[in-house]
Order: C-alpha cells, then structure tokens, then sequence
C-alpha cells in the first residue's frame, strides 16, 4: 500500500464513524486537493482511486492537466478573477467559489456548457475570508434565476482557522441551514443539495454537520 493509500484508508473510515455518530446518511465525496504537490503526487491520488481533484490556481490547475489525462472530475476551489474565466471554466467541472455577480455574468458569457458552481458563503464573517453574508448569499442565487450557463449545485465555505470546535460546528452547521433555505426557494437551475465544507484538519466535524464533499489537502496528499 502506498502512503497516500493509507492516508486515503484512514479518512475514509474517519468519514464512515463520523457518518455513523451522527446519523448521517449522505454520500461524503473525497475532493483530493492537490495545490501544493506535483504532477507526480496527483498521479498517485489518481492511482489510489481519487476521481476528484481540486486546484486553486489557473496556473497549477494548466500544469496538471498538461499531463494528467485520466477521468477525473476537477474541481476549482480558488479565487476566481473575471478575466480568468474563459483560460480555466472550460477545463474544470466544478466551480466552490461563485461569490459574485460580475463572475456569474462572464461565466454566462464564456461558458458553452452549464457549469456546475457552489456559492461561496462568509458564514463566519471574517474579513480574511471570500465569499457571501448568508444574507447576501441568499439575494445572489435569486439574482441567478435567469442565467442558463450556471447551476448552484450547493454551498461552501471555510471554517475559521481556530482550535475551538463549537465555533468550527457551528459555521458548518448554519452552512447546511442556509442550504436548506435555498432549497426551499424552488430555483430551477439552484438544487442546492450539495455542501463543501471540511479541510484537512475539520472534516469530521464537517460531515457529522452533513457535507457531501470534503475538500482535503495535507492530510491525504501533503
Ligand atoms: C488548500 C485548500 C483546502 C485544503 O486544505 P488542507 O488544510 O490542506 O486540507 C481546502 N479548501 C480550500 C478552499 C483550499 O484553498
């Protein structure tokens, strides 16, 4: 068994007995974020059975896929400036961090296909970090309705970097509340039934709190 493997052995079960605390019943899907590591490394996760991975950079995301060509679902988990839309929409199949109207309408202009997109949600309020107040949040995929290249497949969001797990929970937990909001909003092109929440170290946390995709770095690939 490789390293990576093993890693991938041990979240998986770390995902199960959280699942199993908590009642969960949800798929959790395993996004292998491989932003800090080299083509090799990805080749690996690949060869361990990962089939999503995840890129912050246009750049990283470019050099990957120079020579990685298995079927992999690649999802793009950075900041995304507007004028980087056209270089990297049609290369991923999932967008976590739709965060803007003026991102939105290139997208709407740039695409040939429905992009499959999270919003970006600010649930802790911090300034550091991107994304929407829940307020605006709920607003923005009402201003969505009308756009035919984008789908609101979910929300994500970071937790605060912070020891104190009641914090951590509860960012996570008003994440799934604000879901549940949209859901009950009926959008045609906003299922909403997705979160991306939970890093390397808080994914537990996040899936006792119901996400369906992990998003997890260092400790699987680093
Ligand atoms: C880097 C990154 C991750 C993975 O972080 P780890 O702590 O290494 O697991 C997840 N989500 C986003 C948005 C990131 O930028």
């Amino acid at each position: 068994m490789t390293k990576i493997e093993k890693k991938l052995e041990f979240i998986q079960k770390q995902i199960e007995n959280a699942k199993l605390r908590t009642n969960q019943m949800q798929e959790v899907k395993i996004i292998a974020v491989t932003k800090e590591v080299d083509v090799t490394r990805t080749e690996e996760a690949i060869t361990a059975g990962l089939s999503h991975l995840g890129e912050n950079r246009p750049e990283g995301l470019a050099k990957k896929l120079e020579v990685i060509h298995s079927d992999v679902e690649w999802h793009y988990i950075g900041s995304l400036q507007t004028r980087k839309v056209k270089q990297v929409i049609a290369q991923i199949d999932y967008l976590h961090s739709l965060d803007r109207l003026s991102l939105a309408e290139e997208i709407e202009k740039r695409s040939t296909t429905i992009v499959k997109c999270f919003v970006q949600v600010n649930v802790s309020g911090e300034d550091s970090k991107q994304g929407l107040t829940k307020e605006q949040a709920l607003q923005f995929v009402k201003q969505l309705q009308s756009f035919t290249k984008i789908e609101v497949v979910g929300l994500m969001t970071m937790a605060p970097f912070t020891e104190d797990e009641q914090v951590i929970r509860q960012v996570f937990r008003e994440l799934k509340q604000l879901q549940q909001e949209v859901v009950q909003l009926c959008l045609p092109n906003v299922p909403c039934t997705e979160l991306s929440m939970g890093m390397s170290n808080d994914y537990e946390i996040a899936v006792e709190e119901g996400a369906t995709f992990v998003r997890i770095g260092t400790a699987l690939v680093g």
